[in-house]
């Protein structure tokens, strides 16, 4: 029998839709051309980039002008961050961000500090992983000049209270920046209504080409290019563009507004099978993360006693791919900064196993790591003398 293979990696990654891939083909081959070509090579081209941008822009409900291609999202929050703090230095210096965020907003703005006299207040979160809108009010200087919150965390899946995020930044006129690459095609995302002045996005978070993002920046944001050169994007973001990268951005995008319903109402209840069997199932266990205000394929489970890279490689050689944290910090001893935010000990953080759903995900999926979890789970533990201690009833 083959053995089975069950995917529960998705906000580290997502496998390219069938259509995606279709989609980008022909501009591999027969349509080649530069897109600043003036011939008919050219506007071929151009105008696919710009049905792409349009597709972007209507997930997020932005306007077309607003989209804003680039190599994903590290590179879009790099840009906004560094882009917004060079183009307002005069304004002020300081930068509020949280804990939580992903290493591309935390090491640039960690870069800002100790090589352009930038300040930055690292926000607190608590035990859900949820900033507290009285210390962001509190940490308001006449200095600052951007705010920088995640929408939805890659880790523990929490969703920030970002319109009243977005409300506070606005009446103190400062700008507000939010990582949106796990919340874009996973929960609705409206930047008008929740009034967003710029926001990084990853197209292979969502089922599109990897290497290929977009910053949204609100019209009227000052911003400093961070790629200098040719005139590409209205001369704020240089380099020949990644035309068959943007094409499958702009078609998953697609799909991910057309069917952005039944992803979320499919996704929540395969996550809430998967969050209770496992409650259920397994004794001295916890959730990370928001019980409900989470994003709807986030599971991010402490097991104590465990080692989080042993029961990983169990799980791989059942065919079960997760996470340990997030993917850019496996192979590093230091436990999650995230998992470190929310209060836990590093004992508990070193036990932690995300698995996040995608598409591909079926309740079979579900049911057989409901099946092998526990049992893995408990075959470690019988390896850890301290759960002997707890077990055989003792204190
Ligand atoms: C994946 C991810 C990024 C980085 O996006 P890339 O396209 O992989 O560079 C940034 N922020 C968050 C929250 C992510 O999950």
């Amino acid at each position: 029998m083959e053995k089975r293979k069950v995917y529960m990696d998705y906000a580290a990654t997502t496998p390219m839709k069938k259509e995606v891939l279709d989609a980008m083909m022909p501009y591999y081959t027969e349509l080649f051309g530069n897109a600043s070509s003036i011939h008919c090579f050219g506007r071929e081209v151009k105008s696919a980039l710009e049905t792409a941008r349009e597709e972007v822009a209507k997930l997020i409900n932005a306007n077309t002008s607003e989209i804003y291609f680039t190599a994903g999202g590290t590179e879009a929050d790099n840009w906004a961050i560094k882009g917004y703090a060079f183009a307002n230095k005069e304004r002020g210096n300081h930068i509020i961000t949280t804990k939580i965020e992903h290493h591309a907003v935390l090491h640039t703005c960690e870069y800002l500090e100790k090589y352009h006299g930038f300040e930055v207040t690292y926000l607190d979160v608590d035990k859900d992983g949820i900033v507290d809108l009285k210390q962001l009010r509190e940490s308001i200087k006449d200095t600052t000049i951007l705010i920088s919150v995640m929408f939805a965390n890659n880790e523990i899946g929490t969703i920030q209270p970002i319109k009243e995020i977005a409300q506070i930044a606005k009446e103190k006129g400062i700008a507000f920046h939010t990582d949106a690459v796990q919340a874009v095609g996973n929960v609705k995302v409206d930047v008008k209504e929740l009034d967003i002045d710029l926001m990084a996005m990853s197209s292979h978070k969502i089922y599109g080409p990897k290497g290929v993002g977009a910053l949204y920046v609100k019209k009227g944001i000052k911003l400093h290019p961070l790629v200098h050169g040719g005139a590409q994007e209205k001369k704020r973001r240089a380099g020949t563009e990644n035309i068959a990268g943007i094409v499958g951005f702009g078609k998953a995008a697609q799909i991910a507004r057309i069917n952005l319903d039944n992803h979320i109402e499919k996704l929540t209840s395969l996550r809430e099978k998967l969050i209770n069997g496992v409650l259920d199932k397994i004794p001295y266990t916890r959730l990370n993360g928001h019980r409900t205000n989470r994003l709807p394929g986030n599971a991010n489970f402490s097991f104590e006693f465990i080692e989080g890279e042993a029961l990983l490689l169990s799980l791989d050689m059942l065919g079960i791919a997760g996470s340990s944290g997030s993917a850019c910090t496996s192979g590093s001893l230091d436990p999650s900064h995230v998992l470190m935010a929310i209060g836990l000990s590093h004992e508990i953080a070193h036990g932690s196993l995300r698995l996040s759903l995608g598409d591909m995900n079926t309740e079979e999926d579900v049911d057989y790591v409901l099946d092998n979890l526990p049992k893995i789970v408990e075959r470690l533990r019988m390896m850890s003398p301290l759960y002997e201690k707890v077990t055989k009833g003792g204190n």
